[in-house]
């Protein structure tokens, strides 16, 4: 892409803004761009530090690109703006909590879109020409991409008094304000970057700081704080309009000209941001509650309409100065209803490699791709799923990709496949395993994996084929946060819901110990059913009683093993799996295994785990669903 230049330079990420022309705007491209390398660079050892800067001498980054979000949202669809405000925000936070430093060099202007690039780093560095500020209000929006966040940690009142005069601070405001860390004139600034890309440390980056020029903010600090002190905007304009002094008349003046539903939301905001257990992504929660409703009910297009298109910079705002109701400012500020702001890691696009594409790999996999993943399959066995394209061996795979699935018969085969597929992956990569597997094993390929810089997850679903292929499993997920973060998204596409519970092996266990529920409650579903055939209950009957009554479960509810029963299930399909009753077997000798190994008393577990052996290996059990044990009990007493 030509509008942003991204590399890495001896032991930097380095990121270029490169519009100069539209003063480095920041297109939804750019915003997506970026959010990408960081999350590379994240858990590669060989980029020490990020760095990002722009072309031009005139500015950083003047703001979003917003021709596009006018474009739609003038015609009534808001859904292209509310998807870009998700998206930068989540890359505004990325940088925010990024943890490596992040270095910006911030000349000229640096306003709104700009800010959340460049302000939310480690060290942030200002020069002569720095002009920072959150013009927001003055386009019927609110100081958005973590602005008010900043506003909300500035001395006094001065947040207020930025955010609703959208005045421009200088270098010295910049770092009295909290926007900015270092002063560090603009010719020394080709040297210091030089510095730090080939030391990959910022030493050279204080040695260079200066004494930044005076502040003017910090000067009429004690008049900003009297002025501003209200909570309302009625209530700061009434004091505004009661003074005489210059300085009070000029913000007056200055903030006359902006969206008065927006000012009196961005002093609600700055209020309640000031609770000390309120982190910066509560601060883009509460901004895009504003933004994602202010083409439909606030000032934003009216706004940019006077500000950019018909540039004749007479807004009809929808309120005057001192008659925005509180209502309508709470009704600004409720909780969205739609698509959520979410912080994960977006992963559409993401490579995936996915090694086994049985029962339940295929369909998880197909979802992948249909959520546009770049997903390369293999299984030793032929198969091909829509939308996935097919590996030559495992290795061919995984090479290039960002996460490794594996979906896998046993913990045998899965440290097979593990010891193929590590050495082939690049640093940094999650391998996530979804099969259902001993504990030593998973924790095994576990130590492998991280021992070859390797982000590991198990992470075996409950939820059976047609979960896998509704995209509705949960996942029992162990491994660190950060891989747990990383996979997030991906587990939100195969599946409807992941706990995360604990360290490696810990998504086994849990996997385990539902299992074992489960096998125990089968075979009693089943034994219940077959004596009340032998009672002579109506099966139907028995379903509703028990379905809706204490006895009710997931075997009985969801999978009712009596055909025509119920939900559709494999009992309606001869047994077919679904299931199958040697996988259940096979997990119930894992727990039994586990049970030994931890010395844990589990007597229904034991039983049931002898139970499914004979099914499986003594009568007819093999390759039926695990729900034909109804049939088995059917045919015995009690001899
Ligand atoms: P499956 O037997 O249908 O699929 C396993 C696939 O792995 C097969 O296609 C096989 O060819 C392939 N495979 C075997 N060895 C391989 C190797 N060395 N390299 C590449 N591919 C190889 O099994 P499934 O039902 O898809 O189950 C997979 C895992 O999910 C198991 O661990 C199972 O316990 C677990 N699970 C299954 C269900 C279910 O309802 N089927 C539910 C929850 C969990």
């Amino acid at each position: 892409m030509t509008d942003i230049y991204i590399r890495q330079d001896g032991h930097a990420g380095r990121i270029t803004l490169n519009r100069p022309k539209a003063l480095n705007a920041l297109t939804y491209e750019m915003c997506l761009a970026i959010e990408n390398a960081l999350w590379a660079w994240r858990s590669d050892p060989t980029v020490k530090l990020v760095l990002i800067e722009a072309q031009g001498n005139k500015a950083f980054c003047s703001g979003g690109d917003i021709a596009e979000m006018f474009a739609t949202g003038s015609s009534g669809d808001y859904a292209y703006g509310q998807r870009f405000w998700r998206d930068e925000y989540r890359m505004n936070a990325l940088v925010a909590e990024y943890p490596k430093p992040v270095i910006s060099f911030l000349q000229g202007f640096t306003m709104g879109g700009g800010v959340g690039v460049g302000c939310h780093g480690s060290h942030r560095v200002v020069g002569e020409s720095s002009k920072i500020a959150m013009p927001e209000c003055g386009i019927g929006l609110i100081p958005d991409v973590g602005g008010s966040y900043l506003l909300a940690r500035a001395p006094g009142r001065i947040g207020e008094y930025l955010g609703l005069t959208t005045d421009r601070m200088g270098p010295g405001d910049a770092i009295f304000a909290g926007f900015a860390d270092l002063y560090i004139p603009e010719d020394a600034w080709p040297s210091v970057k030089a510095s730090i890309c080939s030391d990959g440390n910022v030493a050279s980056l204080h040695a260079e700081a200066n004494q930044p020029p005076a502040s003017r903010l910090q000067a009429a600090q004690p008049m900003i704080d009297r002025l501003f002190a209200d909570r309302t905007l009625k209530d700061v304009v009434r004091t505004l309009r009661e003074e005489s002094d210059e300085f009070a008349k000029e913000a007056f003046s200055k903030l006359s000209r902006n969206a008065p539903l927006s000012m009196a939301c961005t002093l609600e905001i700055l209020h309640r941001l000031r609770s000390e257990s309120l982190d910066i992504r509560n601060a883009f929660e509460l901004e895009y509650r504003f933004t994602s409703r202010s083409m439909e009910k606030g000032d934003f297009i009216e706004g940019i309409r006077a500000a950019i298109i018909t540039k004749d910079k007479a807004p009809n705002w929808r309120h005057s100065l001192d008659g925005v109701p509180d209502a309508e400012v709470t009704e600004m500020l409720r909780p969205v209803e739609g698509e959520q702001l979410t912080f994960a890691r977006n992963t559409q696009g993401m490579k995936i490699g996915f090694i086994g594409l049985g029962n339940m790999g295929a369909p998880m996999a197909a979802n992948l791709a249909k959520a546009r993943h770049d997903v390369t399959g293999y299984d030793m066995a032929t198969v091909t799923v829509d939308g996935v394209s097919t590996a030559r061996t495992a290795e061919d795979a995984a090479r290039e990709a960002d996460v490794v699935i594996t979906m896998l018969p046993n913990g045998d085969i899965l440290r097979a496949v593990a010891a193929q597929i590590i050495p082939a992956m690049r640093k940094g990569a999650v391998l996530l395993d979804c099969s259902t597997v001993d504990v030593d094993s998973a924790r095994a390929v576990a130590a492998d994996a991280e021992a070859a810089g390797l982000l590991p997850l198990d992470a075996p679903v409950s939820g059976g084929i047609g979960g896998a292929a509704a995209g509705t499993l949960t996942f029992m997920v162990g491994g660190s946060d950060e891989a747990y973060q990383t996979a997030l998204p991906l587990f939100e596409t195969m599946g409807q819901k992941s706990v995360h519970c604990g360290s490696s092996g810990n998504g086994q266990a849990a996997k385990i110990c539902n299992n074992m529920i489960l096998g125990v409650t089968m075979i009693a579903t089943c034994e219940a059913f077959a004596l009340a055939d032998k009672l002579g209950l109506d099966r139907q009957a028995m379903y509703d009683v028990v379905s809706t009554s204490s006895g009710y479960s997931w075997s009985m509810n969801a999978y009712c093993p009596a055909p025509g029963i119920g939900p559709k299930t494999p009992s309606d399909n001869g047994y077919a799996p679904g299931f199958a009753s040697e996988l259940m077997l096979k997990d119930l000798r894992l727990s039994q295994q586990a049970a030994d190994a931890s010395d844990a008393d589990t007597p229904l577990g034991q039983a049931a785990t002898e139970l499914y052996r004979q099914f499986v290996e003594e009568e007819e059990g093999l390759g039926r669903d695990f729900s034909a044990m109804l049939p088995r009990f059917e045919k015995r007493g009690r001899g």
